[in-house]
Formats: C-alpha cells, structure tokens, sequence
C-alpha cells in the first residue's frame, strides 16, 4: 500500500508545510503520493513534484476544491482513500479542518498531531500543553494522522515525480465560500520562521508593542509573537499567538521579551533550538527554558541590543 499526504498551499505556491508532512510520510516507509487539491493548482503541483522521494503527484484543480472548504476536500480524499493506508495531512487550519471528516466519513480514529513516527502503526504526540508524550497505536485499517510540523524538518528537494490529474468531486452544496479576511505582512510566517521576537504584557500597549518589538524583529529578519495576555490586550493581533491555544513554533531562534513563561506559552515554543529571555524578574519561569537570560528592564535594553544589531 501507499501514503497520500496532503498539500498546504494557496493555489500559487506550496507551503513548507507539505515538505515537512512529507518527511513524516516518508517515516512510514511506504511510496507517498501528494495530493494538490485547488483552482488553477498546476504550478503548486509542479512544485510538489519536486520534492525528493515523492512518488507522483495527484492534482484536483477545479471550483469546488478553491478556497479548501473541508466538504469537497474530503470527499476527495475519501474517493482515493482505497488505494492508501495511511492519509497524512499537516496540522494547519486547513488540515485540521478537513483530517477529521475524512477520520469520520471513513469510521476510523483520528491520530492528531504527531511529533515523531515510532513505527508504521505506532506514533507519539504530546498531551496536558505538551507536558507529557502520549505513544499512540492504530490497529485501523486506513489512518489518518495530523502533523505537527513544527516536529518535523522538511524534506530536500531533488525529486522528479509524474503529475497526474484526477476529478475534482462535484460540489454538495454543504458549504459556500463567503470570504476571507487575511492579514498582509512582508514578515516570514510565524509558524515556520526560522527567528521569532515575542512580546508580553510587560509592553503595556499595541504602541510600545510596535515601538520595541518591531525595530528588533527588523533588524533580525524575524516574525512576531506574543504571548496570550499581550493579544488578549490588545498589543498584538490574534494570528501572532504562540502557545497551546495559539501557534506551536521551532524556530532556531526565539527571544521572549516581558514574558513569564506560563506553560501554556512555553507549550508553544519549548522546541526552538535557541530561546533568550529578556525579564526584569529573575525568578521569571522563561529562564528554566532559556539557553540566554537577561534579567533587566525590557524598555531599556531591547532598544539598546536593536541599535547594537544595527551598527
Ligand atoms: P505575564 O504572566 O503577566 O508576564 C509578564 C512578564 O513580564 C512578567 O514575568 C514580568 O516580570 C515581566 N515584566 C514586566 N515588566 C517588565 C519590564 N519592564 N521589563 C522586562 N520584563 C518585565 N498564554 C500564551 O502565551 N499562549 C497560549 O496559547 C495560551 N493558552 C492558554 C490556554 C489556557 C486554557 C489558559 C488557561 C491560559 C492560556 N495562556 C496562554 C495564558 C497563560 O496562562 C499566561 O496567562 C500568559 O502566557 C501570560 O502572558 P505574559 O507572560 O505576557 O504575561
């Protein structure tokens, strides 16, 4: 049998989330097929094809399947489910709307946001905010598994895979597309973002939040964070979260600015390769995590590092 992973992508080009379920695909040592489902997809599909050790490519391009819309998308992924044993999709919004229909259309359990591949059957995820690795064992017939991707690198390119086109399924009419209100920003993406400024409640306000954060995420090439309370303040935009109900990142870099380190957030970045705290209590729990602290005020040292970066 065979592993069908699902693309993440936005009709135009392939997110690096497919590269890294492919990785974890690939742990099940069974041939792996991408699945591009879209409008208009075929540039995603030629880049999918390129991934090394994808077997072929399957492109859905049709008006149904814009804008992913969990209903079409698993009937689509149920109507190939015959010919696989395992459909792996990343751990994105859009994988986490549609693996759990596919799970349920198919009578067969979900194995949500697996970190590591212990065996074909066999995987491990975290459990309690990430406080505890559940190993989990599927006797299903088809499993159907959601990929933290943050756990996993992506795969290299070098591949050359056929891409071969297959019907896209015709629309039920369960869900209609409405619109979507995206945020814009010349930033890397949070999620996959190799450095990571995060910010507080210590910033006191959205403008000291652009103020200080900003100037030091520029110079650094980075993405912004933030932790609950600065969104729930107002400091930050919601899509900026990182934590057990925000975004799980792994960057190799990720600096906590005027952030305690409650393990709700540390759930979110406990795995980036290099964290640095900077706080003005020493007791702070951030620095049991951090490989660098600074214990200081953050007003007065994050413009101070920002202009040393800059000289
Ligand atoms: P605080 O805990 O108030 O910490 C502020 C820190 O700033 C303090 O350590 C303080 O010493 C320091 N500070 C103050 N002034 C300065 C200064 N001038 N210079 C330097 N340091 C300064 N939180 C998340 O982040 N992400 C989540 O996804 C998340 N999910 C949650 C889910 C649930 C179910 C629950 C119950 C909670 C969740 N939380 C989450 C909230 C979490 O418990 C904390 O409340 C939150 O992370 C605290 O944010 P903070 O560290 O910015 O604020």
């Amino acid at each position: 049998m065979a592993t069908l992973i699902l693309a993440e992508h936005d009709d135009a080009h392939l997110n690096e989330a497919t590269a890294k379920t492919l990785t974890a695909a690939l742990a099940l040592g069974q041939p792996v097929d991408v699945l591009v489902a879209g409008q208009n997809a075929k540039a995603v599909a030629d880049a999918a094809a390129q991934l090394a050790g994808v077997r072929s490519v399957l492109l859905a391009d049709g008006e149904s399947l814009a804008n992913r819309r969990a209903e079409p998308l698993a009937d689509l992924i149920v109507s190939l489910a015959g010919k696989y044993d395992a459909i792996v999709v990343p751990g994105t919004s859009t994988g986490k709307n549609v693996a759990p229909r596919v799970a349920a259309l198919l009578d067969v359990m979900q194995i949500s946001e697996i970190t590591k591949v212990v065996s074909p059957d066999t995987f491990e995820r975290p459990i309690y905010a990430g406080n505890a690795i559940e190993t989990v064992q599927s006797s299903d017939k088809t499993r159907v598994i959601t990929v933290r991707i943050a756990a996993f690198p992506a795969a290299a390119a070098g591949g050359n895979a056929p891409v071969e086109t297959v019907g896209a399924p015709s629309d039920t009419g369960l869900s209609s597309f409405v619109g979507a209100d995206l945020s814009v920003s010349d930033r890397p993406e949070l999620a996959s973002a190799k450095v990571i400024v995060s910010g507080g409640r210590a910033l006191g306000s959205a403008e000291k939040f652009q103020e200080v954060i900003a100037p030091l995420a520029d110079q650094l090439k980075a993405a912004i964070g933030a932790s609950r309370a600065a969104v729930d303040a107002g400091y930050a935009p919601n899509d900026w979260q990182v934590g057990q109900t925000g975004k799980v990142v792994a960057p190799d870099l990720y600096i906590a600015v005027g952030i305690s380190g409650a393990i709700q957030h540390l759930a979110g970045m406990k795995d980036a390769k290099v964290i640095v705290a900077i706080n003005k209590d020493g007791d702070a729990p951030i620095f049991q995590v951090a490989d660098y602290g600074l214990v200081d005020d953050l007003f007065t040292v994050v413009p101070a590092l920002t202009k040393a970066l800059a000289n």
